[in-house]
This record gives structure tokens, sequence and C-alpha cells, in this order.
């Protein structure tokens, strides 16, 4: 989708350092850290959001990505979210799961 950032970092026009990568997904540093570790994994494909999944298959696919990027990094804690839609904080509507570590957090969320 032209108009969609993620999708444009995917495609590699901003020669984007990808933290991961595979044929589906690819993974980098947040524009705006929120911790000393954030990683957003992101489909290649433009799906605005969990609500518009259609391939069951996807997710499993996100969370090996997640999986790869904490051995590589040697994280033992760290938290995964999935904001979706503006009341719960989506920001940018192309599907992402936020990987957050390097500091103790707390819960609940805000
Ligand atoms: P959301 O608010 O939708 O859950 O998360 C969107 C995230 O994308 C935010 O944490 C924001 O800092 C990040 N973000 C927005 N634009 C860019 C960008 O151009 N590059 C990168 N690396 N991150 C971005
Ligand atoms: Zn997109």
């Amino acid at each position: 989708m032209e108009s969609c950032i993620f999708c444009k970092i995917a495609s590699g026009v901003f020669n984007t350092s990808f933290i991961y990568h595979d044929d589906q997904v690819v993974a980098f540093s947040d524009i705006n850290p929120q911790a000393p570790v954030h990683v957003l994994i992101i489909p290649k494909a433009h799906i605005p959001s969990i609500r518009d999944l259609t391939d069951e298959a996807l997710p499993g696919r996100l969370f090996k990505a997640a999986r790869e990027i904490v051995k590589k990094l040697d994280l033992q804690d760290f938290r995964l979210v999935m904001n979706t839609g503006e009341k719960a904080g989506q920001s940018v509507f192309h599907l992402h799961i936020h990987l957050l570590g390097g500091r103790p957090m707390s819960w609940p969320p805000g």
C-alpha cells in the first residue's frame, strides 16, 4: 500500500537496517523507543490490524521472528505488545508487534 510507512520500510526504500527478515516478515528498531530494546515485527504484506488477518499461519511466523530476535539479543525478559485500534494506542495501521525489553516493566500498562 503506497501511503503506508511500514509498507515502505518493508520494501526497503529507506534502506532500513532489519534486525530480522525472512520471506514474509521484517523487524526493525522503533523510531521512538520506549525501552532500551524496542523492535517492531511486521508482516511484509499490508494488513491493517489483527482484525483483518486471514492468514492463520502468519501469527506463527511473527512469533518465530520474535523468538529469533530474543535469541539473537540474548533477552530473557521482554514484552510483546500489539495495539489494536486508536483507543488502544494503535497509530500505524499496518499490523505490528512491539518487542520491548532491557528494563523492568510494570503492569498494568497505561
Ligand atoms: P502503534 O502506536 O501503532 O502501536 O506503534 C507504531 C510505532 O511505530 C510507534 O512506536 C512509532 O514510534 C513507530 N513508528 C512510526 N513511524 C515510524 C517510522 O517511520 N520508522 C520507525 N522505525 N518506527 C516508526
Ligand atoms: Zn502497510
